[in-house]
């Protein structure tokens, strides 16, 4: 039923909780996984406005060469992953892209043809007094996949 899924992942500890399940999911008949990181546009480009108020303004011509190196950073990420899905029997696709996290996710989702999505409740930026995110919020509203949201452990239990 759920064949191919959609794993979008900001490097959290809470979205590595997420990645737990997608491996069980081999056992119900998953065969596919896409891997995605979305390196947030928004924080790109206030990084660039920074450093641009500080910096030689020649600088802003290697904007794009910086977004490239970040996202192969991201791609290296993915790949350590990767191992790991690909050992427990999954065919994968790795996607590192810059964009607004929660567009890029319902775009993938859908162009991908992806029959569920699996993803933290919550990620890096962690407030855990609230339900949920609100990259997760925002794809639950969006999307008209499937999604199985996983919170992290409590800590202690
Ligand atoms: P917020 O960002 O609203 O302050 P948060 O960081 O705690 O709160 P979310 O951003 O909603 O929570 O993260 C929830 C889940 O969304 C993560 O576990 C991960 O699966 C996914 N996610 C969040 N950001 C990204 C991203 N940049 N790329 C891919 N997946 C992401
Ligand atoms: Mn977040």
């Amino acid at each position: 039923m759920f064949t191919k899924v959609l794993y979008p992942t900001d490097f959290s500890d809470s979205a590595g909780a997420a990645l737990a399940y997608v491996k069980k999911l081999h056992e119900a008949g998953a065969t596919q996984v896409v891997l995605l990181h979305v390196y947030d546009s928004r924080m790109i480009d206030l990084r660039w406005e920074i450093e641009a108020e500080y910096t030689d303004k020649g600088m802003m011509g290697a904007k794009d060469a910086v977004v490239k190196k970040l996202l192969d950073a991201s791609y290296e990420r993915l790949k350590e992953m990767d191992d790991q899905l690909s050992d427990a029997g999954f065919e994968t696709e790795l996607i590192a892209v810059e964009g607004i996290p929660y567009q890029k996710i319902t775009k993938t989702a859908a162009d991908k043809g992806v029959s569920l999505i699996v993803m933290g409740s919550h990620g890096e930026h962690g407030v855990m007094e609230r339900v949920i995110g609100s990259t997760t919020e925002r794809v639950l509203r969006e999307t008209s996949v499937p999604v199985l949201v996983v919170r992290p452990a409590k800590k202690g239990s």
